[in-house]
């Protein structure tokens, strides 16, 4: 196709595959649906919602009410349908993409996309973050850093030092160091105050997963407010849907709920971690977010095992350095327990 950018030819797409199962492990979203008194009150606030209106330019209301949440000024504020959306607005914007390997895809295929040179560094030995390697890469012309943090596909958190000196490298090189905090509440870390001090530094979160509203699309980035404006540009205007609004500031009313979630995900994501420590021919790596890296003889083997089971997983030995890995998001108590079943039961029954 003649009329497009000739660097769009051939770009690979997000590599996901719809899969039915009963036991869908796949997408690390929560396994619990909205409250329903809080569901019941988006209804109504849907009810009376004029669908023939445009919503807020720019998210006004929830940004006001994400504003009053969070302690964050509304001018640094951006809500977008998805941060994936923020993701794509900011390698589009940025000079360079610095990126992990392995990593969140889609700040590769976002780089790719945008056409801004891309660069990846390894981890390193046990996933560890390649400090002095990212620093030097910062002595380049400057750019955005992404980084998961904790991090995925590996579930690791990085240590805080690290995190500092890369902040500071960022506000005396002028990169913007972009720490992605979809699974912070399984964490317990918050880098916002490291955001707060240094212009440098920006905070994207996302609804989808500790909130429980993956089918809603939203997310946020938390920056200065020079850094919000530009990556707001990138965000059409009216861009994010009317009834997606209602319903964030239901859950911002009531933001309660997902406290309980996230402890009791806890500590199903214990009991995993040390029953997968008894398996045969796994390995179990630490988890610092709501789901489990596990390395496997075979990933091919344990996704078809464990799906013949009836438990839907997502292959992760396409990364380098993750060969053999699968990933398991943490479900309820019930699907965790009958995904440990089928993980011991995997060894016994040799595959064709
Ligand atoms: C799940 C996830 C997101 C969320 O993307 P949305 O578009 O908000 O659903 C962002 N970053 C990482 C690392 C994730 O795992």
């Amino acid at each position: 196709m003649k009329a497009f950018k000739p660097h769009l030819q051939g770009l690979p797409s997000y590599p996901y595959k719809k899969v039915e199962a009963p036991i869908k492990l796949d997408q690390n979203e929560s396994p619990y649906d909205l409250p329903a008194e809080l569901k019941q009150r988006v209804l109504e606030r849907l009810q009376n919602l004029q669908f023939n209106r445009y919503p807020h330019l720019h998210a006004e209301d929830v940004r006001e009410r994400l504003s009053a949440h969070l302690g964050w000024p509304m001018e640094g504020l951006v809500v977008s349908p998805g941060s994936n959306l923020l993701i794509q607005a900011l390698a589009l914007a940025a000079g360079q993409v610095l990126d992990t390997a392995p990593s969140f895809p889609h700040y590769a295929l976002s780089a790719k996309l945008a056409d801004t040179p891309y660069r990846a560094i390894s981890l390193g030995p046990g996933f560890d973050l390649p400090t002095g390697a990212l620093l030097k890469a910062m002595e380049a012309e400057p750019g955005v850093l992404f980084l998961p943090n904790p991090h995925a596909p590996t579930a690791r958190l990085f240590a805080e030092e690290d995190l500092r000196l890369l902040a500071e490298k960022a506000a005396q090189t002028g990169w913007l160091l972009v720490l992605d905090e979809a699974y912070h509440q399984f964490s317990g870390t918050d880098y916002s105050p490291l955001a707060r001090a240094n212009p440098n530094v920006a905070i994207l979160r996302t609804f989808s997963k500790a909130w429980g509203l993956g089918g809603i699309r939203a997310g946020y980035l938390l920056a200065s407010p020079e850094v919000a404006s530009v990556v707001q540009n990138f965000v059409p205007p009216f861009g994010l849907p009317a009834h997606t609004a209602q319903i964030l500031l239901t859950v911002l009313e009531a933001p309660g709920y997902v406290q309980g979630i996230v402890q009791s995900l806890l500590a199903e994501r214990e009991k995993l971690f040390r029953a997968l420590q008894q398996h045969p021919t796994w390995q179990v790596y630490p988890s610092q977010t709501n789901f489990l890296l596990i390395r496997t003889p075979d990933a091919a083997a344990a996704y078809s095992g464990l799906l013949r089971q009836g438990i839907l997983v997502r292959r992760q030995d396409h990364y380098p350095g993750l060969e053999g890995c699968i990933r398991v998001s943490l479900g309820t108590p019930q699907e965790n327990q009958r995904f440990l079943q089928a993980a011991f039961a995997l060894t016994e029954v040799p595959h064709a």
